[in-house]
């Protein structure tokens, strides 16, 4: 039997995946299934990009818009939940698009066993022993849910201490996760890492004959787009979204100031919090409308910040396991029938003066062929850009990416007190020497090493004998000092897979 087509589109945020999908879906008389992980909630249409309602209309959508947002929808919901849909769109003679840029949902749906499998009867000799650890897991979590995030993070580092080096001490549901792996599999998280570093691929069967159109756009270009974009969504009513999102804060899942679980996770919810803080104590409205200012330059960053994680995570997790993957072949040679195939195009969306002979008009043709012919032209002889990105790896990387995992604590910023808890700060500890330079260029390091001299310089003034005394730095916070300025905690990592721990 041959295996059934589907397409899948992947990029950043941004780029133009919902048009090409429409196009497309139009093109083909097919049917849309999103796997943007945020827009299968309900409601917040703008703050999540989904497509309008017109749009869903013109070709159906499915699995978006309808996960209660008090909930927590997870990458296994949606595999269940998409092969069910995609099996539906088959038994109609349709293919299937599968649009989004979470692309772990992707590669978990499109991939078996791409991810680790936490089904305990695979882990257990029979149903009572699963059992049995079912109901000890559900203990477990709820011990979890009592412990403060430091505790949490000590006993990860009794059973995965390699893990531990990986995640901040607040990484809250990371750290979960991969207690969770250790937990269920008997088998630290790093191990299963490790293993799966040395053979990306391997076991890892594809479900079906799968064309892959990676949507690219030029950083700068894309950028100022996504820039552009979050100001139009304040024009369509963002702020009004933002608002809703304050009055239903409490009922959502993660406790206050918690933005890694369910819908919170979404881009901007976490960035005006200091501006809500501000309405609701009344401030002066100068400072109310500076701190929106702030907020919506934050959302920006952070929007920017994920489009760039996503095109990390392509070319680190996708393409790997993709060219472990066999290919429909690009010259004359015949393809076999009964094993799954793939084929990935780039696309450049950076022009979009350009898309309809550069994006929409190539993907009619390639989708095309491939259907009709089960060959496809080189993926590389697109244009340059696909060159470059699409070179087959000369050599599997052996030397696996957790061997370079430390943490490093920087002093500067750890001795200071919230200006707004009043609390003292925990120590600001970053994850690996990326992580590390960033925070060295960060403005909010920055100001605080600028203030630490200051206050230094004050103090001996007034009391020169007392030069060696630590300094109380109970003053300001440096700007821009959020979580996420010093690399630790990105409220819009979707990514709790242990593909996304092996990047
Ligand atoms: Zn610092």
């Amino acid at each position: 039997m041959i295996p059934k087509p589907v397409i899948a589109i992947i990029g950043t945020t941004g780029v133009g995946k919902t048009k090409l999908s429409l196009e497309l879906a139009a093109r083909f008389k097919t049917e849309i299934i999103n796997v943007d992980a945020m827009q299968m909630y309900k409601g917040f249409d703008i703050l999540t990009n989904k497509a309008t309602l017109e749009e869903r209309k013109a070709a159906p959508h499915h699995l978006i818009d309808f996960v209660e947002v008090d909930s927590e929808y997870q990458v296994q919901d949606f595999e269940k939940d998409a092969l069910f849909k995609i099996e539906g769109l088959h038994s109609q003679g349709k293919i299937p698009i599968l649009v989004g840029g979470t692309h772990y949902y992707i590669q978990s749906l499109l991939w078996k066993a791409s991810l680790i499998n936490l089904k305990a009867e695979k882990y257990c000799k029979d149903e009572a022993e699963s059992l049995l650890k079912k109901e000890k897991m559900e203990a477990l979590l709820k011990q979890w849910e009592e412990l403060s995030n430091k505790d949490l993070f000590e006993e990860l580092e009794k059973v995965d201490p390699k893990m531990a080096e990986h995640w901040h001490v607040n990484d809250r549901r990371k750290v979960i996760r991969s207690l969770t792996v250790f937990h269920e599999t008997g088998k630290p998280q790093s191990e299963w890492i490790l293993e799966r570093a040395k053979t990306p691929g391997e076991g890892k069967e594809l479900r079906f004959n799968t064309i892959f159109l990676w949507l690219y756009a030029n950083k700068a270009q894309l950028d100022t787009r996504l820039d552009t974009r979050v100001d139009r969504m304040v024009e369509q009513g963002l702020f009004e979204e933002l608002k809703q999102f304050q009055n239903l804060s409490n009922c959502l899942p993660g406790g206050e100031g918690q933005y890694d679980r369910g819908l919170k996770q979404a881009i901007g919810f976490r960035a005006f919090d200091a501006y809500f803080c501000a309405l609701r104590d009344e401030l002066d409205p100068i400072t109310v409308e500076k701190l929106k200012k702030e907020g919506l330059e934050v959302m920006k960053q952070q929007t920017r910040k994920y489009a760039k994680k996503q095109v990390g995570w392509i070319r680190n997790q996708l393409l790997p396991l993709y060219f472990n993957t066999p290919h429909f072949p690009s010259d004359t040679a015949s393809s076999p029938t009964t094993s799954p195939l793939a084929k990935l195009y780039l696309l450049d969306a950076t022009d979009l003066d350009a898309w309809s002979s550069q994006v929409q008009e190539k993907a009619v043709a390639l989708v095309d062929e491939i259907l009709k012919t089960r060959r496809g032209p080189d993926p590389t002889s697109l244009s340059s850009v696909a060159a470059e990105y699409l070179k087959p790896p000369s050599k599997l990387k052996t030397e696996p990416v957790i061997a370079t995992w430390f943490k490093k604590l920087c002093e500067e910023c750890s001795r200071r007190i919230d200006r707004k808890t009043k609390k003292i700060v925990d120590p600001v500890i970053v994850n690996g020497e990326r992580a590390w330079e960033e925070h060295l260029k960060s403005k909010g390091h920055r100001s605080q090493v600028h203030f630490n001299r200051h206050k230094a310089l004050a103090i001996i003034k007034q009391q020169p004998d007392l030069v060696n005394t630590p300094i109380d730095t109970s003053l300001p916070s440096p700007a821009g000092s959020s979580s996420s300025d010093q690399g630790i905690t990105d409220p819009n990592q979707l990514e709790p897979s242990i593909q996304q721990a092996s990047q």
